[in-house]
């Protein structure tokens, strides 16, 4: 049996401050109970390799809330995913970059769209209050447009019409092709089940981690988000703990 655990990045196992170093203690009480990290986030791959090396791990990392799937080499499914890129297999399930800025640039003047296309970095870092080595790694973006701020809702409905997927994360809102993480996380368990039973988890703070929510055998909401099918804990600490008494293996 393989275990799974998609986690969340923003405000799931990273906080307000960007900061890795709480995660590390999270990320090693998962493995000692025999999980295999995952990350689903709508974090770029260059930041999530940020954390993934700051945490000492090679996990697979979904980026770009679901847009591609990036598994490293050495990684038992990475036999199955045929195509190539630097020392990852990449499957890509959303837009090129390119084109969903086809969309939105047209419509940003109109409603004020502000996002990483259109933005210095220095704009980035007050949108974001990133940290400026973070906020360069923010913008080098395959799969999706992070809208930052606007005047008024209604290029949702248009880029909606267009066939693009507007989400809610934590912060901003994530426009990507048709693709989420609920598409990404389900990619990455069938994978696995090429080699064995899977038990997944999933761990997350927003709407945008609600399709993951519907494909996981678990899943914990965390920070206040209520979802029917997800058991409510306060923070990714609590969720830990649940998964602990629940699942320590006997
Ligand atoms: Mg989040």
């Amino acid at each position: 049996m393989v275990r799974l655990v998609f986690l969340d990045l923003d405000k799931t196992l990273i906080g307000d401050d960007y900061d890795p170093s709480p995660a590390l203690p999270i990320i090693e009480r998962l493995q000692s109970i025999g999980f295999k990290i995952v990350f689903n986030s709508s974090k770029t791959l260059a930041e999530q390799e940020f954390y993934a090396n700051e945490l000492q791990i090679a996990p697979i990392m979904v980026v770009e809330n679901g847009g591609g799937i990036f598994v490293p080499e050495d990684d038992p499914v990475s036999q199955f995913v045929n195509e190539r890129e630097g020392k990852y297999r990449v499957l890509k399930l959303g837009l090129d970059y390119s084109l969903i800025r086809q969309e939105i640039d047209p419509i940003a003047d109109e409603f004020c769209l502000k996002y990483y296309g259109n933005s210095s970095v220095e704009e980035v870092v007050r949108f974001t209050e990133l940290p400026i080595h973070l906020a360069r790694l923010a913008a080098m973006r395959h799969f999706s447009e992070t809208i930052f701020s606007y005047c008024s809702t209604g290029f949702i409905e248009i880029l909606r019409d267009r066939g693009l997927t507007v989400m809610k994360g934590s912060r901003f809102i994530t426009v990507t092709g048709r693709t989420d993480k609920g598409k990404a996380a389900r990619t990455v368990i069938e994978l696995h089940k090429r080699l064995d039973e899977v038990f997944s988890v999933a761990i997350g703070d927003g709407e945008n981690d609600v399709p993951m929510f519907d494909v996981v055998d678990l899943a914990i909401a965390v920070g206040g988000l209520d979802y029917k099918k997800a058991v409510a804990a306060a923070d990714v600490v609590t969720a830990v703990d649940f998964i602990e008494t629940n699942f320590k293996r006997r």
